[in-house]
């Protein structure tokens, strides 16, 4: 069977020595002779486990010791609400940047709970019309004189294919939803007081949720919630409030380790650079295919391309699948071409998919 790469922007794949180790241990975890699924969370090997996924991931991103880590349920939507039931209480207001699809959805979550009241939303794109160029300009916040709990931003748009490289400076707390891009390259950690991601692209299975909380946070007043999202609750028992997703959480911690032992996110930052130059030089070389974000807004996750001749982009997807290279159809808002290119995509997996782009032109000019 040929080599499979798979594109998908989320479930997205995972690290072949993950998936292999988990396999391995499928039914005898840890020596216990059982699966890690069916294990207590209370017991001494699955704390053990828990305390490695934290200490690596606070390694891995260098995370402050003011801030704590949860492992939770939901995925990046269930921390659209948790955040503003966590921090909205007592008519408190937010400012929510708008930069394409997700971040988009997290602001309609804050107004359907707190009402249009308690949110502010600045759209901070930048469209030129001819030719359509998407590009991102961040307003200088501090001639502002508005008191909001805490500014959310979506760094990466997995949909539009947009990232904000630059770091935003604000006079209030910075919320970042870093679903699609977390664990990618460096950031430094004290520049936000919370960072939250579904684990779905670069650190394991859908359904869980890792929120990386500045201690201070939890002081700001809370909506009533529901207890499995209320940050408090999950510091103090550790993300065990409630039954936590297990496997997922050791997914996640497998896949710690596979970066740690590639050398962190300074290799895998080099190496999801060299993947996407090579494949917007390819975009970018082509009178087929064409990109539509500003050079310093493009995505290294997501690299979205349109065909210029559209009626060839089934063409295109049939036989990229056929030579392995699977899931490029784009999101269904935006049509077009997506190819993800998370931590776990191999760059050859990038250079088949090169390859195959210049063979498709040439053999459609
Ligand atoms: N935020 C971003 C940036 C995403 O890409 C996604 C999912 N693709 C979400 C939030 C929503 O995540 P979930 O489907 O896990 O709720």
């Amino acid at each position: 069977m040929t080599d499979v790469y798979n594109f998908c922007a989320g479930p997205a794949m995972l690290p072949a020595q993950v998936m292999k180790k988990a396999q391995k241990e499928l039914l005898n975890w840890d020596g216990l002779g059982t699966s890690v699924m069916e294990v207590s969370h209370r017991s001494s090997e699955f704390k053990k486990l828990a305390k490695q996924a934290d200490q690596d991931l606070r390694e891995l991103m260098s995370i402050p010791d003011n801030y704590h880590v949860l492992f939770m349920h939901g995925g990046g939507r269930a921390q659209f609400a948790a955040v503003v039931n966590n921090f909205l209480g007592s008519n408190g207001k937010a400012l929510y940047l708008t930069s394409g699809q997700w971040s988009q959805a997290a602001a309609e979550e804050a107004i359907r709970l707190v009402g249009p009241k308690g949110v502010d939303t600045i759209d901070v794109t930048k469209n030129e019309v001819e030719p359509v160029v998407k590009s991102i300009s961040i307003p200088d916040f501090n001639n502002m004189n508005d008191e909001y709990r805490y500014l959310h931003f979506c760094p990466n748009e997995t949909v539009d294919g947009i990232e904000i490289f630059d770091d935003i400076s604000s006079p209030w707390p910075i919320v970042a939803d870093m679903s699609s891009n977390i664990l990618s390259r460096q950031i430094d950690v004290s520049r936000y007081a919370v960072i939250y991601a579904g684990a779905q692209k670069n650190i394991g299975p859908s359904g869980l949720s890792i929120v990386i909380i500045r201690n201070d946070m939890l002081k700001l007043p809370k909506l009533p919630q529901a207890s499995i999202f209320n940050y408090q609750m999950q510091v103090e028992s550790g993300s065990m409030y409630n039954t936590p997703p297990t496997f997922a959480w050791y997914l996640a911690a497998e896949v710690f380790k596979w970066l740690k032992q590639n050398g962190g996110v300074a290799q895998i930052e080099e190496n999801n650079y060299k993947k996407a130059e090579l494949l917007y030089d390819c975009i970018d070389n082509s009178n087929l295919y064409v990109n539509d974000v500003a050079i310093e807004n493009r995505s290294w996750m997501n690299v979205t391309f349109k065909l210029t001749k559209g009626t060839l982009e089934t063409e295109f997807i049939e036989q990229a699948k056929n030579k392995g290279l699977v899931a490029l159809k784009g999101h269904r808002l935006v049509g077009g071409m997506r190819a993800s290119i998370y931590n776990a995509m191999p760059v050859k997996g990038v250079q088949a998919l090169t390859k195959f782009m210049v063979e498709f032109e040439e053999s459609n000019t």
